[in-house]
């Protein structure tokens, strides 16, 4: 057993939750399970599954509960390892299934990074991520070198993801807005819901983080 509360970050695209749990993983050991991520690689790979899901995630719209919840148990040793849930879940249902189905009783902390939507379009449209080493970047507030390649690993296959155009974005917002506060009331309810300005800087809500693991 790894003795220590799961954490759920919760947040709008673009809030911070990745850049987060990198460091969480890097400092303080926990896995980081990302559905969006998940998802990706199975496009990547031109799985089945991935095939299913493309559509989906190029027009910002949710995939299956089923799918998700599916992927996470493949990915999961929760007898012995602490994780960091970042993108589920995204609807209460989603948070039922986490509780009952994958869970099952062991403890969670949900973290909610709280952004205004305009300070998350500006974030996402200027997110590029490295193809090799999976850093991100903010090509104004953490650029890339000067000639275009990452700060870590110098590599020169910088991507920005399909879906972080303005209208893709606009409309994940939309779904992200009509989801959150069934999740947020759900896990208030639960008394284990701390709230996060996530308009602060990358180091300030860091150290909120930490404060609650
Ligand atoms: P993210 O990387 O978390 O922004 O997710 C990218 C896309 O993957 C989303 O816009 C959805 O299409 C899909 N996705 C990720 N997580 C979930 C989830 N928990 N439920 C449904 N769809 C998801």
């Amino acid at each position: 057993m790894s003795g220590r509360d799961h954490l759920i970050l919760i947040g709008a695209p673009g809030a911070g939750k990745g850049t987060q749990a990198d460091r969480l993983v890097e400092k303080h050991g926990f896995k980081h399970i990302s559905t969006g991520n998940l998802l990706r690689a199975e496009i990547s790979k031109g799985s089945e599954l991935g095939n299913s899901v493309k559509e989906l995630l190029a027009q910002g719209k949710l995939v299956s509960d089923d799918i998700v919840a599916d992927l996470i148990l493949a990915n999961v040793d929760l007898e012995n390892e602490a994780y960091i849930f970042d993108g589920f879940p995204r609807t209460r249902h989603q948070a039922e299934i986490l509780e009952e189905k994958i869970l099952k009783g062991r403890k969670v902390k949900a973290i909610y990074f709280n952004v205004q939507t305009d300070q998350l379009v500006d974030r996402l449209t200027n997110r590029r991520t490295c193809g090799e080493c999976g850093e991100i970047f903010n090509l104004i507030t953490k650029p890339l070198n000067s000639d275009g390649t990452c700060t870590q690993c110098h590599s020169d296959n910088i991507v920005q993801r399909k879906d972080d155009t303005e209208e893709v974005i606009r409309d994940r917002m939309q779904v992200f807005s009509k989801e959150i506060s069934p999740i947020l009331e759900y896990y208030k309810g639960k008394g284990c819901l701390k709230e996060i300005d996530g308009s602060l800087g990358m180091e300030e809500i860091y150290k909120e983080v930490v404060q609650e693991i």
